[in-house]
């Protein structure tokens, strides 16, 4: 007997369906909302899906769909007739429908879309019987267009430039006017590009075209602008996309349809208040493209009370069971509503936040759920820079609001010329008459874009969001001239090149170049922000080098400084000339002197520290880097420090030399130069300790935590270690105070990490300079690596810049060794991160591996304190679901 087939299509319809909401994995996001929209009693046309594991298994057999889900497919359709009470194919009363890709996640335009399946010349009788012949003439031949273009590769602009020169012919701008023989005409023109650019007649069977509509929806899964989106939003590439095969409504059928698109609140600002368009008499991809702009869904309440009551009823019937904000697709087919899809809705970083508060007070989630849903990212976006209200703006155009933010830039009209300019430093402002998903790469480059077409949820409105990028579109002000590299906006002409600013808060497009203010961070942010922080295991800590940044550590929630790196304070001002004194010096008692002159400085910039932290830990670094970073540049820079030393220059230019080393990171830094000069550590401790006894004096309290940097043996930090707390002592003993103290290393060489259980017993912390053990343990260069780690990123060779993010695997195998090696002899012991990597997937692993605390710039810290909120909640959701399990 043979096995059944496994299950590759999932049918809805007539309130039933075979899938749920919570299918995303299998059915796409789009398959699943449908699923569930259905189950819900919404009105939604009746369909099928092919799922992400039959399109997987299409590649993985070099395109063969897999055993049974051919048949399937046909079982399935048979069910959709059923439900429509059409047929596919039929003559009198024909069944069209549309093919959709749609993945567990959404990429917005990435994938293809083929409207209006099952036409062919004795199908369009049946459909002009019902329909009239007007409307029957334009399905068709948008159906040529979309099929001629999606599936069979033909440049769309073929059929364009076929349909203006018509439009010229006759004198008339818009498509709606053409009359019912110009449409039968185009069908006409449009199936002779087909056959002249395919070699072949369009496809007069429907189920050949269906064929050949799933396979291209499958085969855009690896298209290159969906392959490129995937690359910026950290989305797999083996997760596959899902195939929505389903009945075509019609919102061209006359005045009493329309089509529309939505959101239950405001993505720009979160505002609880219904957010949509509509066009009366217009199919959705005149929406999505920006072809027409949409008007304000009140079209819809005037023309259709009763349809526009249903729609309220539904998108809050859908907000209240999805619990969060959506977006929604609708289509009113002559009085008739229908629900196409909805989905979680893209918003800017404020909107997201303001959702999530509002929503814990409606009650429909709880704090936990609400910093569950902000992204890190997104909240970094709210931290960037706005404009500064004192400066007096030029406004040349108005267009909408599409994206909230500020961008400055010079004007680039194609998207590879935005990549290639950023590419090189510049601020570029990308303007294009409408965005499609080939610019997403310009996009991303630009600091903002600018449209001349389209509505709040064209192309560029939605991407601009979702990469939190400043966005104006449809300023109707605008003409974009592609070919001279120029626009018009009124009477003004600017030129590729020129400065332009955008407000995407207000629409404005403003001449120049405008100053930019720090951003002005809201109650919701800090709100989130504390309940973050009650979730939060792991602590937060700063890199802070000034009283200033201490502030602003604190500021942004930091629990102590992480690393203050001394050598920072040895750049300051006249600073810098007392340490190449002190580095040219060739005996210990020439560098003691110029020591004596650093010491008072050192110890005045710890007071103010100390002083800001106010009885939180303080790591100070003893200093570290190679010597050479202080050398004197300059022929003119040198001769004035041997007229300062009064030295012979020839005597100075012969020990700058000597001093040069080949390889200086890897050279004569670190805890090697406390070895070598131990005078310079020894003044470093002192001005520590005597500047955290002058703040104890003052009933201030202090906790240095004093940081051996670049150990690789135990015994080069027992001999520093000595000689701190030495110091340490003599200083407390002459001020007779005590200080509370610690003495501990950084681990960011492979060979402490390897050997961090001998050296824990004279350690009383670790941090790990993950900057580093990156650089030692992948032997590159952190200097120099950013000239071709982004290639070997784009080409998948590593994940992500290890630089930026952990890396797991070799990096952070090391700092798991050290760390459970070591908490073996030291039970409980303190250790934190003081690298770069405080991005939010660098922040879960340091919470994964038992880190105390991560330390960052004060500005990456709030992102740092709702990923580490994120990480335990997600921990404890995992231990929940195991425990559910046994
Ligand atoms: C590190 O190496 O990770 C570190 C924090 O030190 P620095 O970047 O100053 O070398
Ligand atoms: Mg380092």
């Amino acid at each position: 007997m043979a096995r059944s087939a496994k299950k590759y299509v999932y049918f809805f319809g007539n309130g039933k369906a075979d899938g749920n909401g919570k299918m995303k994995d299998l059915l796409g996001g789009k398959g699943a909302g449908l699923a569930n929209m259905t189950r819900l009693k919404i009105p939604v046309p009746a369909g099928f899906t092919i799922t992400t594991e039959a399109c997987n298994t299409y590649f993985e057999s070099k395109k063969k769909y897999p055993p049974g889900m051919w048949e399937q497919v046909l079982s399935n359709l048979k069910k959709v007739e059923g439900a429509m009470g059409m047929k596919f194919g039929d003559a009198k009363n024909p069944l069209l429908v549309s093919v959709r890709s749609g993945s567990k996640f959404s990429m917005p335009g990435m994938m293809d879309t083929i409207l209006n399946l099952g036409l062919n010349d004795t199908t369009m009788k049946g459909l002009a019987e019902k329909a009239g012949d007007r409307f029957a003439f334009d399905t068709y031949r948008r159906l040529i267009t979309m099929f001629g273009s999606t599936v069979m590769g033909i440049n769309r602009q073929v059929f364009e430039k076929a349909l203006e020169r018509m439009k010229a012919d006759r004198g008339i701008h818009l498509d709606t006017d053409l009359t019912t023989d110009d449409l039968r005409e185009l069908v006409g023109t449009f199936k002779g590009i087909y056959q002249k650019e395919t070699g072949k007649g369009f496809p007069a069977d429907p189920l050949q075209q269906l064929q050949l509509a799933i396979n291209a929806v499958f085969s855009s899964w690896f298209s290159d602008r969906a392959v490129t989106y995937r690359r910026l939003n950290n989305i797999a590439h083996d997760l596959g996309t899902a195939c929505n095969v389903q009945a075509m409504v019609f919102g061209n059928m006359g005045e009493n349809s329309g089509t529309g698109v939505g959101f239950t609140r405001d993505p720009s600002t979160g505002q609880k208040k219904f957010f949509a368009e509509y066009l009366t008499n217009a199919q959705g991809e005149d929406v999505v493209a920006g072809i027409r702009t949409p008007l304000h869904i009140d079209e819809l309440k005037k023309q259709q009370p009763s349809v526009y009551k249903e729609l309220e009823g539904i998108y809050r019937k859908l907000e209240t069971h999805y619990k969060d904000m959506l977006d929604i697709e609708f289509t009113v087919q002559d009085g008739k509503l229908y629900m196409l899809q909805t989905r979680v809705g893209k918003r800017t970083a404020a909107a997201s936040l303001k959702i999530a508060i509002d929503m814990v007070r409606e009650k429909l989630i709880d704090k936990k759920t609400a910093v569950m849903r902000i992204d890190p990212v997104q909240l970094e976006w709210l931290m960037h820079p706005s404009f500064d209200p004192k400066a007096s703006v030029q406004v040349i155009g108005k267009g909408l609001p599409a994206s909230p933010g500020a961008a400055v830039g010079k004007v680039v009209f194609l998207a590879e010329d935005a990549e290639a300019w950023a590419a090189r430093g510049e601020k570029v402002v990308l303007v294009r008459t409408e965005t499609s998903p080939e610019d997403i790469g310009g996009m991303h480059a630009a600091q903002g874009i600018l449209t001349a077409r389209g509505g709040m949820t064209s192309h560029a409105a939605v991407v601009a969001r979702g990469m939190g990028k400043c966005c104006v579109a449809g300023c109707h002000a605008l003409h974009v001239d592609e070919e001279t590299k120029s626009l018009t906006i009124g009477s003004r002409v600017l030129k590729e090149g020129d400065f332009i600013t955008l407000n995407g808060t207000t629409g404005e497009v403003i001449l120049g170049e405008v100053p930019l203010v720090p951003a002005d961070l809201s109650g919701d942010f800090h709100m989130i922000l504390k309940w973050a922080d009650e979730i939060r295991e792991l602590g937060i800590r700063a890199n802070a080098d000034t009283p200033a940044d201490a502030r602003m550590a604190i500021k942004f929630g930091a629990e102590g400084i992480g690393l203050v790196r001394t050598e920072h304070m040895f750049f300051e001002g006249e600073r810098v000339q007392a340490v190449r004194e002190m580095i040219l010096a060739d005996d210990t008692e020439g560098r003691k002197k110029a020591l004596a002159k650093i010491l008072p400085m050192q110890r005045e910039d710890f007071i103010g520290i100390f002083k800001v932290m106010n009885g939180l830990p303080v790591t100070i670094r003893l200093l570290d880097p190679p010597l050479h970073e202080f050398l004197p540049k300059t022929q003119e820079e040198l001769e004035e420090i041997a007229r300062d030393l009064d030295v012979p220059f020839q005597k100075l230019q012969a020990r700058n030399k000597a001093l040069h080393e080949f390889n200086p990171m890897l050279g004569h830094r670190g805890c090697r130069l406390g070895i070598t000069y131990p005078e310079i550590f020894e003044m470093q401790v002192q001005a520590i300790m005597e500047a955290a006894c002058q703040v104890v004096k003052q009933k201030i309290k202090a906790i240095p935590e004093i940081m051996i940097p670049l150990i690789v043996d135990v015994k080069e930090l027992s001999v520093l270690r000595e000689m701190t707390v030495r110091i340490a002592e003599e200083v407390q003993k002459a001020h007779k105070v005590r200080v509370r103290y610690e003495v501990g290393t950084m681990i960011e060489i492979a060979r402490a990490a390897l050997l961090a259980h001998e050296i824990a017993p004279e350690a009383d912390f670790y941090s790990f300079g993950t900057n580093d053990l990156t650089q030692t343990t992948y032997g590159l260069s952190r200097d120099d690596a950013g000239r071709f780690l982004p290639y070997y990123v784009e080409k998948g060779i590593f994940d992500h810049d290890p630089f930026i993010t952990i890396d797991r695997k070799g990096v952070g195998m090391l700092m798991k060794m050290a760390i459970d090696s070591s908490r073996k002899i030291k039970k409980g012991m303190k250790m934190g991160i003081c690298g770069e990597q405080v991005d939010p997937l660098s922040v879960e692993f340091c919470y994964e591996i038992g880190l105390s605390y991560v330390s960052g710039s004060p500005f990456r810290l709030p992102v740092a304190r709702l990923a580490a909120a994120q990480a335990t909640l997600k921990r404890k959701m995992k231990k929940g679901l195991s425990k559910a399990s046994v």
